[in-house]
């Protein structure tokens, strides 16, 4: 349909072989979309564009990779493959050559390298535009040139670092604020911006789940975010782009009835019953935006730290807890959930779709939340994310679609070698 873009040739990255894109192709992660705000969404109206996929491309669900957070997902789109492979199995990690905890904010754990990179390396003009700054440098690891930058820090971008500078000219409007609908909307604005001006011609957009974790399903809130975020989309696919859109996972609330989130401390509870210092409870999903979710998800990571209980009756007693889905050795996790073994806990704890696990009361501050019930993910009820491509996917791609098992790293495969 448009014109033919420049050539390049074919890249294998992670064992997978990916087509140069014909034509713009754009994927975005819609940070957080459970496919409840879909599916209540496009019969409301919400998503005139997305609701079209269905009928003219194609519209279906995905497994994110497990825990279901935003630095393994992203990481595992951008690389289409697990984290086993990738190495980024949290946004946050206890270190046990060093024992410290880190918070990663680099690709310099990453084992795996980038579709994005490899494409923009072989002469595929690339963005990458991502709401939070914390994944920037990890989404464009190993990018020689391109343009890669965050709206967090859109008014301190440099030609230097990010391959383009006045990004609040570019857009039209100041750099967001971090806590705002807006961190996402920009990086989709700043995205039409350099297709309009045939800067780009692969795209990964990724966005922040700030309006998600605040707001359900029907909410205006969410409802107004969603329409802008559609109507984005929409002005994406008129300027001839093929769009695939994922999220990195869903998100469900984590609230009583009452209103108050619904937490179990499981390092308290564990120091409770065998004594104090007898482990310590990693939260994964900790990043330097806490303020929606009080670092609390649905998947943890334990270590053992004082002589006395052993793991399996630490885990046993995790097992009995009110409130938690599932606990796996660090052997069965790495297996089961194709997770870097070198990077686990002892064990790992996953409560419910309507609970959170943390650590202890202190490290956890909800006041962030100003009297909104408490959205959070990270566990498996948070595991299913929509699927959506703007374009028919030829057939080959239509019978993988079929046979299911589809992950949200399959996305870059799809869109660019999958659409007719
Ligand atoms: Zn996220």
């Amino acid at each position: 349909m448009s014109a033919t873009l420049s050539p390049a040739s074919a890249v294998t990255v992670n064992g997978r072989t990916y087509q140069p894109p014909r034509r713009p192709s754009v994927v975005i992660c819609l940070d957080g979309c459970d496919p409840e705000y879909l599916a209540r969404g496009i019969p409301a109206g919400v998503f005139p564009t997305l609701g079209r996929f269905a009928a003219e491309g194609f519209a279906g669900e995905a497994d994110a990779a497990v825990p279901t957070f935003t630095n393994p997902n992203n990481v595992s789109i951008v690389t289409g493959a697990p984290p086993a492979v990738h190495g980024i199995s949290g946004n946050y990690y206890l270190d046990r050559e060093t024992g410290k905890e880190v918070m990663i904010t680099d690709g310099s754990l990453m084992r795996a390298g980038t579709v994005l990179a490899a494409l923009n390396n072989a002469g595929v003009p690339t963005v990458v535009v991502t709401a939070k700054d914390k994944l920037r440098k990890m989404l464009g690891r190993g990018m020689q040139g391109g343009i890669c930058f965050s709206s967090e820090k859109a008014s301190a971008a440099t030609v230097e670092e990010n391959g383009i500078a006045d990004l609040e000219e570019l857009v039209g409007r100041p750099t967001p604020n971090m806590y705002s609908g807006d961190l996402s909307l920009f990086v989709l604005d700043a995205g039409i911006k350099l297709l309009e001006q045939g800067r780009g011609e692969l795209f990964y957009l990724s966005l922040s789940d700030y309006i998600q974790h605040g707001h359900a399903p029907g909410e205006p809130e969410s409802d107004e975010f969603h329409r802008a975020v559609d109507e984005r989309v929409g002005r994406l696919i008129e300027l001839g782009a093929v769009v695939g859109l994922v999220a990195d996972h869903g998100m469900r609330d984590k609230a009583k009835a009452d209103g108050s989130a619904n937490v179990i401390y499981l390092e308290d509870e564990l120091n409770a019953r065998f004594g104090p210092g007898a482990a310590r409870v990693i939260c994964p999903i900790t990043d330097p935006y806490v303020k929606h979710h009080g670092a609390l998800g649905s998947f943890v990571r334990v270590y053992r730290r004082a002589a006395g209980a052993s793991i399996p009756e630490l885990m046993a007693f995790c097992a009995q807890m009110p409130g938690v889905e599932a606990v796996l050795s660090a052997a069965e996790a790495a297996e089961r959930y194709h997770l870097p073994i070198d990077r686990e806990g002892d064990f790992i704890v996953l409560s419910d779709a309507a609970t959170v696990v943390g650590a202890t009361t202190s490290e956890h501050n909800l006041a962030g939340l100003d009297g909104h019930r408490l959205r959070s993910h990270g566990g498996l009820g948070e595991r299913r994310v929509p699927f959506l491509v703007s374009e028919p996917l030829t057939p080959e791609y239509r019978r993988r679609a079929a046979a299911g098992g589809l992950h949200n790293y399959d996305i870059f495969d799809f869109v660019l070698n999958g659409t007719e």
